[in-house]
């Protein structure tokens, strides 16, 4: 029997599993816990005895626990075996945080109780960015305070930039250190990478993923100034603010919707609001893949990944039109092409070469996983 990696993405409200072979790729199993805490499924407990009753005989090969951990703060990067050492820094990391790791501390403790005999490995959203060189990770603020409270931009999606931009060179059969690379993964959250030769140079998210492109629920890039005016002449608290920039901001704040198959159906029955949000959204990328392109002097391809990434080619399409002086050139077909597997979607002709692939985080973890049990 071939061995596994259970795989754990624990959010504050739901509770993502699969359980993946490191070393043929394959998915043996997945599923998501969702509503924790509304009563049918009460906490994080109930939920892992529900993941462990939905994977029955599928866990008889695992190997190894690997627990997606959002923001590794300024020391974590490598994938860690979780003992009582880890839980205690990242317990020290919440406040850094505080939307995305209590929760995934949450799991990490509950699944360590339930499968204490398997080792548990850590592995961190914002590792493939821990070495962003300090003019793209360092903000122009007071260095003495940045220092003390570890600010930074620190990036997130990490696994995911990594392993879609490794997946890119092996698509086109080049060396990973020959490319320039800008990778966009858009899903609800969503966020880009410029990369040279297989390590970021830049990325859209900073100190937490509320930084950069425009996603689902969140505001991505915004004036700190409407911050401190929310709170000083709006009267809203520091609550309220972070609630409204994560939760009720992005494409939902705007037009009402995050999924983009129902704003595309909006925009065609004449809905102003999902067409502002589509517009705001395409017009922040733009920026982006802009900026990115001068960084790196221009790139060899660029790669469409996640939900939006991999599926909606209008978004695709948008996001790239009028750039053949930049050596950018879609081809519809290939663009509106529905296969699944990774894929070119740009001309024959076009100097950048432009890509679709599947991001699998579940399987870069497990590997990352058994790298580490087999250390
Ligand atoms: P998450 O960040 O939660 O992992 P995903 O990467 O799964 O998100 O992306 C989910 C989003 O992908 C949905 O909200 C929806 O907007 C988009 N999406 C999924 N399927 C399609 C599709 N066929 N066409 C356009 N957008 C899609």
């Amino acid at each position: 029997m071939p061995r596994t990696v259970l795989v754990l993405n624990s959010g504050s409200s739901s509770v993502k599993y699969a359980v993946v072979e490191p070393d043929s790729g394959a998915m043996v199993a997945d599923g998501i816990v969702e509503r924790i805490g509304e009563g049918v499924v009460a906490d994080h407990a109930a939920a892992m005895q529900i993941v462990f009753e939905e994977l029955a005989d599928d866990m008889t090969g695992v190997v190894a626990v690997g627990h997606r951990v959002v923001h590794g703060g300024p020391d974590l990067y490598k994938p860690t075996l979780v003992d009582d050492a880890l839980i205690g820094t990242l317990e020290e990391l919440a406040p850094l945080a505080p939307l995305h790791n209590p929760p995934a501390l949450l799991g990490i403790r509950v699944a360590r109780n339930a499968l204490p005999h398997l080792p548990h490995i850590a592995v961190f959203d914002t590792a493939f960015f821990h070495d962003l060189p300090p003019a793209a990770s360092t903000y122009a603020i007071d260095r003495d305070i940045a220092a003390q409270w570890h600010i930074r931009r620190y990036g997130f999606h990490g696994t995911s930039h990594q392993y879609v931009s490794e997946q890119a060179a092996a698509f086109l059969d080049a060396p990973l250190g020959s490319l320039r690379q800008i990778v966009l993964h858009l899903g609800n959250g969503a966020s880009a990478s410029a990369i040279v030769g297989g390590r970021p140079v830049d990325t859209s998210m900073g100190l937490t993923p509320l930084e950069g492109l425009v996603m689902g629920t969140r505001s991505g890039d915004i004036d700190p100034g409407v911050i401190t005016y929310l709170w000083r002449t709006a009267g809203m608290s520091v609550e309220d603010i972070e609630t409204m920039l994560n939760r009720h901001a992005g494409m939902l704040g705007l037009g009402g919707e995050i999924d983009f198959r129902v704003v595309h159906q909006r925009i065609e029955s004449g809905d102003e609001a999902a067409q502002l949000a589509y517009d705001v959204y395409i017009h922040r990328l733009r920026k982006y893949i802009g900026a990115y392109l001068a960084l790196l002097g221009g790139a060899d391809v660029i790669t469409f990944t996640a939900g939006v990434g991999e599926n909606d080619a209008a978004v695709r399409r948008d996001a790239l039109s009028g750039m053949a002086a930049l050596g950018i050139e879609l081809d519809e077909q290939l663009n509106t092409s529905t296969t699944r597997a990774a894929r070119r979607i740009s001309a024959d002709n076009s100097p950048t070469t432009v890509l679709v692939i599947p991001t699998d985080e579940e399987l870069a973890i497990a590997r990352a996983c058994v790298e580490v049990i087999d250390a």
